[in-house]
């Protein structure tokens, strides 16, 4: 078999071992249909099994009662930038935004186009380096819905656990650490995420969306944009992302398998904190670059002594085969995502280059 590299790339981003096999197997001819799945009808037998194995499996995982609809859409957790306030923000045009990072701010730019919006919290002013307090919320207790990002990718931030909010819907765009710990599903309105950070392959959004704030969404919306006609037509309103589904549909069972999703999250808990260790021993060498407790599970971000060493640990690391560890250009620096599919052994890996690359630098 091909070797394969350790793929610390923020997005799309590594795929479990055990899926991207699993899927090499049948991607000729899916269980001696004598067909590929990309090649099947969406509304034929197997692809309805496939897909309604992924909704039970995603609600399995997470709990998900009978309350919620499971939507598999396509454009992106962009898309549900605009889909979340054209459906949920009417009739009173406001609501609430917690700003933690640039995903927040594309978040607050497409809902000012619907409404008005409340910057409930925002960390701007700390360069996105934390987390806002309970305490710093400037709640209205009459928006539509809170609005908040779970995990900023790019600036290595996570919220330990939500916002609260009181009666007021909780929306959360989970991205990129969807599915990294089991939570309470029931504490929300709707929680949505791009597939390509710790679920699938890129072209597929979970939406899970409780379904009496469907009865929110207007029938003078376009089509595509109301979550209403797609839960009523489960995924089937439009041809939908049918390979991306499948793969993501593994990726459930993989959770599911290893345990679920307390497993997962003591894993990755483990594997985060033994870099986050290594980075506070490293005596400012490595040094992280938010809150320590509002550091990312998921992305971890650092900087060195100076950008011409930040340089060189990228080149070397890439030659060495650690890829996609460069940070965000708004941000500089390193980024290290370690999504659930990461393995431990691939940080335990890096952490040694990192000691050797202090020793000679
Ligand atoms: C990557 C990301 C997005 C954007 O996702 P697209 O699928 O490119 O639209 C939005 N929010 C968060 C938190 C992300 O990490």
């Amino acid at each position: 078999m091909e070797k394969r590299i350790f793929n610390f790339s923020a997005g799309p981003a590594i795929l479990p071992e055990e899926v991207l096999l699993d899927a090499q197997k049948d991607f000729f001819s899916y269980k001696s249909s004598g067909m590929s799945i990309m090649e099947m009808s969406h509304r034929g037998k197997i692809f309805d099994g496939i897909i309604k194995e992924a909704d039970a499996d995603l609600r399995k995982l997470l709990n998900i009662g009978e309350n919620y609809s499971i939507l598999f859409l396509q454009g992106g957790a962009t898309l549900q930038f605009s889909m979340v306030p054209l459906n949920l923000m009417p009739p009173k045009n406001k609501a609430d935004y917690i700003v933690t990072g640039a995903w927040a701010e594309k978040a607050v730019k497409e809902a000012k186009r619907v409404g008005t919006v409340n910057i409930a919290g925002t960390t701007k002013s700390d360069l996105y380096t934390r987390i806002p307090k309970q305490s710093e919320l400037k709640l209205d207790p009459d928006a539509s819905y809170v609005h908040f990002t779970s995990n900023n990718t790019i600036f290595g931030t996570q919220w330990r656990s939500e916002p609260e909010v009181g009666n007021v819907p909780l929306v959360c765009d989970a991205s990129s650490d969807f599915l990294h710990k089991s939570i309470d599903v029931n504490k929300y309105g709707l929680i949505y995420a791009g597939a390509q950070k710790n679920i699938g392959p890129s072209g597929v959004v979970v939406i899970v969306v409780r379904k009496d704030l469907l009865e929110r969404s207007s029938d003078t919306l376009h089509t595509y944009m109301n979550y209403k006609v797609h839960a009523e037509n489960e995924t089937m309103y439009n041809t939908p992302n049918t390979f991306g589904i499948y793969i993501a549909g593994l990726v459930f069972k993989w959770l599911l398998n290893m345990g679920g999703l307390d497993v997962m999250y003591k894993r990755n808990l483990e594997k985060a904190n033994v870099l986050y260790d290594y980075m506070d021993e490293s005596g400012d060498y490595y040094k992280g670059t938010v809150a320590k407790e509002d550091r990312s599970l998921m992305n971890v971000c650092l900087r060195l002594p100076n950008e011409q060493l930040e340089e060189k640990i990228i080149k070397e690391a890439s030659a060495k085969g650690f890829s996609g560890i460069k940070g965000h250009r708004s941000v500089g620096g390193l980024r290290v995502s370690i999504y659930n599919a990461f393995p431990k052994k691939g940080v335990e890996a890096l952490i040694e280059f990192m000691k050797d690359f202090k020793k000679n630098n």
